[in-house]
């Protein structure tokens, strides 16, 4: 059990010298338990209870034995305190470790990876199993030490007091359940490593119900599905309350089934002493010492279950860390500074779920763009045109063939290099909950006051940012919320503007503008493109005046590519969504 945690202790190296104090003051207090509390009884309450007569003892010397109290209690006390308060610390580190490991290992993960997973579920991952997973380490770590310093304290005093005093020898025998111990804490650990799990997962679908109904509050007050919300979420927490309560049964079970075993030891060993005529004095400081024994075993089994919930969370876990990251940089990458952008696709294929999925999306797709071209994507929906602009920043990598950046396969490059080359501005662009000014500035950290409200006008979003009391300082709302879909776009296309990459890739960038709008975007685009290799999809022809070549898709294919003149001539499926529009 203890090797599946092994990889995880390296969270605990920067706090190695904290957690080695925790430990000592753990030992301590553990010596203090299982060993100096059955021993001071001895030595106190001996000559408390039998002196008497002349042999009484004065105020001062009572007072001198009896300070052995509070200062055995104390240096127990202050241990504990100390122990508990080290632990949390190393606890606290441990879990802003693997929360920070988590969190940069979803920026490293592959999109393919967020869309198979949901994200309340990995939220739930990164919160709660993060939390049992510390819990586990650090409470382990010292357990492992102090418990069993307590048990073996508790027993050598028990074996010290058999081997010097008569007849009690027998206490010995009281030891006797140990053993017997062992057979639940087998038991419950399995049973409850499994519903550790299911339990784990319910919580995950309750975070991803929450995540779910917080993001579509719009539709669900549109659609009225507020009734069927709380059901499904009622549901949720229910099936998570049940799987928990199972969970809780087995964990909670242990310690006092242990604690019900050890109840016959302590029996058996005060039979075994009152035959065998033990004298009370032994017997008075032998019981703290068998008490001390068996709360550690208690608490051992509690350990146990500890470590099987925390392993549990560890899975968990290791489904997101031990992920494997396809698309990564290369061992030995080339160096792409500033691309000129050139694209060249090389009998691409693709489908979402990797080689053998069964929808083959892009096939056996070739295309030459030549730097600075404007290069218009054509084609009804689902024919795979954003799958193909998605190839090029290595959003997904391609199943077979190559997809080529001046000559140079995109997966030899430096990611950071590649997508430095290429801005991307897509129908639904994400801004973030801050500033205009600052979501502009993510186009190109380090930019200038005056290239960013340049960047602002070319998009023709400074007049509205302008208009806002606050400007360029108003905040975005969540999402963006607080804007319309038009100003949301804009801002997005001023932070490409800014970037000001060689590669250029508009995703239906332009359409949630208004004809006027889209008319002001339109001439930006003719500057902004100059100098660029331009991928370009839109539904709307309007948008695609400009375009220098057009790639026609259907079904995964590309069926006709050229300037436009020369596509519209020889292929029909281009003529008649073109003449369609025209007549629209
Ligand atoms: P539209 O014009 O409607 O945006 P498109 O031509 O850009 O369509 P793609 O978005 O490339 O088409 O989709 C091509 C095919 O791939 C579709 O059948 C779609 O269902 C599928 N697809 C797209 N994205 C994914 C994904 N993330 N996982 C699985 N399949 C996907």
């Amino acid at each position: 059990m203890l090797a599946r945690f092994r990889p995880y202790f390296r969270y605990l190296r920067p706090v190695r010298g904290k957690l080695i104090a925790a430990i000592i003051l753990g030992a301590i207090c553990g010596i203090a338990s299982g060993a100096g509390i059955p021993a001071m009884v001895k030595w106190i309450f001996q000559p408390f209870f039998e002196a008497t007569g002349a042999a009484r003892l004065d105020t001062s010397s009572l007072i001198a034995l009896l300070s052995v109290i509070p200062a055995v209690f104390g240096v127990r006390c202050l241990a504990q305190f100390l122990n508990s308060y080290l632990v949390a610390f190393c606890g606290t580190i441990v879990l802003e470790g693997l929360r920070t490991d988590l969190f940069a290992k979803f920026q490293r993960l592959p999109l393919g990876y967020f869309q198979k997973s949901r994200s309340g579920e990995l939220l739930s991952r990164a919160v709660s199993d993060a939390q049992q997973a510390q819990l586990t380490l650090t409470g382990s770590a010292n357990d492992l030490v102090v418990l069993p310093v307590t048990f073996l304290g508790s027993i050598g005093y028990i074996a010290y007091v058999a081997a010097t005093e008569p007849g009690a020898g027998m206490f010995l025998l009281g030891l006797g359940v140990v053993p017997v111990c062992v057979l639940p804490i087998r038991f419950i650990g399995k049973n409850l490593f499994r519903r550790a799990q299911h339990a784990y997962a319910a919580n995950g679908d309750v975070s991803e119900l929450l995540r779910e109904n917080l993001s579509a509050a719009r539709e669900v007050r549109a659609f009225g599905l507020e009734e069927r919300e709380k059901a499904r979420f009622a549901a949720g927490v229910q099936r998570f309350f049940k799987l928990q309560m199972k969970m809780n049964k087995y964990a909670f079970a242990l310690s006092p089934l242990i604690e019900f075993i050890t109840g016959f030891g302590i029996a058996g060993a005060l039979f075994v002493a009152y035959r065998a005529h033990t004298p009370w004095s032994s017997v008075i400081s032998i019981l703290p010492a068998l008490y001390f024994c068996y709360d550690a075993m208690r608490k051992m089994g509690k350990l146990q279950t500890e470590l099987t919930r925390g392993s549990a969370a560890l899975d968990r876990l290791d489904h997101v860390l031990l992920e494997p990251e396809p698309i990564a940089d290369p061992a030995q990458p080339k160096t792409l500074v500033r691309a000129r952008g050139e694209i060249e696709f090389r009998t691409v294929s693709f489908t979402y779920g990797g080689a053998g999925a069964e929808e083959v999306v892009l096939r056996e797709v070739s295309a030459h763009i030549p730097a600075g071209s404007v290069c218009a994507l054509v084609g009804p929906s689902g024919a795979g045109k954003s799958t193909f602009a998605n190839l090029v920043p290595r959003f997904y990598d391609a199943t077979a063939g190559a997809v080529l950046v001046d000559g140079i396969d995109v997966r030899d490059l430096r990611l950071g290099e590649l997508r430095g080359n290429i801005a991307v501005v897509s129908q639904d662009s994400f801004l973030f909950n801050d500033t205009i000014y600052n979501n502009l500035l993510l186009g190109r950290a380090g930019a200038t006051r005056a290239e960013v409200e340049q960047a602002a006008r070319d998009a023709s979003a400074h007049a509205f940012i302008a208009s806002f009391p606050q400007g360029y300082d108003t905040m975005v709302g969540e999402r963006g919320t607080s804007l319309s879909g038009g100003q949301r776009q804009r801002i997005a296309l001023a932070r490409a503007f800014l970037r000001n990459a060689p590669i250029l890739i508009l995703d239906e960038a332009t359409s949630a503008l208004d004809s006027e709008s889209e008319a002001a975007i339109q001439k930006a685009l003719q500057k902004l493109v100059i100098g660029k290799t331009v991928l370009i999809i839109a539904h709307r022809f309007s948008t695609l005046r400009d375009a220098s070549m057009i790639l026609v898709f259907d079904r995964g294919r590309i069926i006709a590519q050229g300037p436009h003149a020369e596509v519209y001539k020889i292929n029909p499926l281009y003529r008649g969504l073109y003449d369609q529009q025209q007549i629209g």
